[in-house]
């Protein structure tokens, strides 16, 4: 599937102790640091966000969210899209949608190739090719579809 982020937010509700604000620079810009991978950045909010970078309501109400997401109508948005790390420019929250034969969805597969799924049939399944395919094979994402496809599962 061709990946799409909705903007909903989810994933950057709890970020808030790993993307860290450690000094504001000037009226919208602010030197950073991506915790996880202990990367000094400088984030400027992009200038179509500004307005709604300087309603503090949101990050009050969450504490746990990076401070640099923000509600916007019916998205819930990154205000420094054009500064943000690497690795939220390229998270990708599902890669893949498992169907069983009925059509109903028992599981899905994040971006950096993660089952969330309950189903014991398909945890196992998934867990067997674990144990074959590397993930850093440069075709991994689809090596896993092509054994998830073979053992009757759909993959959206
Ligand atoms: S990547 Fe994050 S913001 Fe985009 S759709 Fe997935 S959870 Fe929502
Ligand atoms: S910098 Fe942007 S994409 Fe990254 S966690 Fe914060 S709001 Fe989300």
């Amino acid at each position: 599937m061709v990946f799409t982020c909705r903007q909903c937010g989810t994933c950057c509700m709890y970020l808030g102790d790993y993307i860290v604000i450690e000094k504001q620079t000037g009226l919208f810009t602010f030197a950073c640091e991506s915790v996880s991978t202990g990367t000094p950045f400088v984030a400027v909010i992009d200038e179509d966000k500004r307005a709604i970078f300087s309603d503090h309501s949101f990050p009050d109400q969450h504490p746990h969210a990076c401070r640099f997401l923000r509600p916007d109508g019916d998205l819930v948005r990154c205000t420094i899209h054009r500064d943000s790390p690497a690795q939220c420019k390229y998270y990708r929250c599902v890669v893949m949608r498992i169907s069983d034969y009925a059509g109903t969805q028992i599981g899905y597969v994040t971006g950096n190739l993660s089952l969330h799924a309950d189903d014991p049939g398909l945890r196992a399944v998934w867990e067997e090719a674990e144990r074959e395919i590397p993930l850093r094979h440069p075709d991994a994402e689809h090596l896993f579809r092509q054994v998830l496809e073979a053992h009757g599962y759909r993959v959206e």
